[in-house]
């Protein structure tokens, strides 16, 4: 059976649930072979095997770290010179966007990004993505070369498929021209104990109908109450009531999560760019006509103030 590489996305060998999507899917194509980067591979390894990595190709070198993503480049196209896989595959984050463009430039392929599901075709893999704003879905599948493709964080459940996951390490000479960008310093971002955005599994949001910094408390107790990850309209970020890492849409980040909830947000096209993929949307707005409504599973007509802190005292007191 021909093998899929996957490129594991770690924080010091921890795996990120990503990754593990991307074995699941990778499933459906071949055997995944996970490609392990910098520290932490033996920490990585079981978690890999157990969710159907057949093999572990590792590498750790200082460049990892110190420069930007070249590096990475460099050692993922060494696995693909080693593997030669039917298919990269890659989390769909900014540096993973990077890598598998460098990668496709590199082995002369073609590249998908932000697929939002995979499966196995007669002439490789085909991709789904959600176009246009997602007013258009999209299958497609590479033409030339060896497939890679970017997939967008919670576009699979993984799956456990326990697998030998060999550990191997790979050679990789990193290149005098993979170091142009010096990391010259990092700091650390204040965590606030949710679950990352673009990867959380629930994602409340709040717009201008928040109405103020002081209000967004109210989002975040829902947001807490279900272990979900705070989101916010580009009214409210650009009124400065919330960050803006955390803005959903055009020009923010994108969601695809199992519930996106929207508090007091109308529903502009551009926000619906960022969270229509969502599985399920729920929205709470006063206006019945907004055009949120058009897109959602669940409405309810009302004011957040009311509704929003009702919904956190229902959902803590069935967690009991
Ligand atoms: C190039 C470009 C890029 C953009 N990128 C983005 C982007 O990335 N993300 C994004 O979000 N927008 C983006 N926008 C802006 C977008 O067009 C909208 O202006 C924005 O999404 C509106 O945010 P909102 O829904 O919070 O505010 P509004 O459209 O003002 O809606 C507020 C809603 O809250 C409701 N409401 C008010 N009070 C309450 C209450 N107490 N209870 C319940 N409901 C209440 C109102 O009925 C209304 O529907 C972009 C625009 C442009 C031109």
């Amino acid at each position: 059976m021909a093998e899929v590489l996957v490129y594991v996305d770690h924080v010091d060998g921890a795996v990120r649930k990503p990754t593990l999507e991307l074995l699941t899917l990778a499933r459906r194509i071949g055997e995944p072979v996970a490609v392990h980067l910098g520290a932490g591979a033996d920490t990585a390894a079981p978690v890999l095997a157990q969710h159907g990595a057949v093999k572990v190709l590792t590498a750790d070198a200082p460049e990892f770290a110190e420069y930007l993503v070249a590096p990475k480049v460099d050692a993922l196209q060494a696995a693909y010179d080693a593997v030669s896989p039917a298919a990269v595959l890659l989390p769909s984050s900014a540096e993973g966007k990077e890598i598998a463009a460098r990668l496709a430039v590199r082995i002369g392929s073609g590249i998908i990004t932000d697929a939002v599901d995979l499966e196995a075709g007669d002439e490789g893999p085909v991709a789904t993505q959600s176009v246009f704003a997602a007013s258009f879905t999209t299958k497609s599948r590479v033409s030339k070369g060896t497939p890679v493709i970017t997939v967008k964080p919670n576009s699979a459940a993984p799956e456990a498929a326990p697998a030998a996951g060999t550990v191997e390490q790979l050679a990789v000479t990193v290149a005098e021209s993979s170091k142009g960008t010096k990391i010259v310093s990092r700091t650390p971002r204040e965590s606030t104990g949710r679950p990352e955005l673009t990867e959380a599994a629930i994602v409340v949001s709040g717009g201008r109908g928040v109405n103020g910094a002081e209000n967004f408390p109210v989002i975040e107790a829902l947001a807490d109450s279900l272990g979900a990850a705070v989101g916010a309209s580009r009214a409210a970020v650009d009124a400065g009531w919330y960050p803006h890492t955390n803005q959903v849409g055009q020009t923010g980040k994108s969601v695809s999560p199992q519930l996106y909830i929207a508090a007091g947000i109308s529903g502009a096209i551009q926000h619906r760019a960022g969270m229509q993929t969502s599985k399920t949307i729920v929205a709470i707005n006063k206006d019945a006509e907004a055009p949120i409504f058009d897109l959602v599973d669940y409405g309810v007509v009302g004011d957040l103030f009311d509704v929003v802190p009702a919904l956190t005292d229902e959902v803590k007191s069935r967690k009991g």
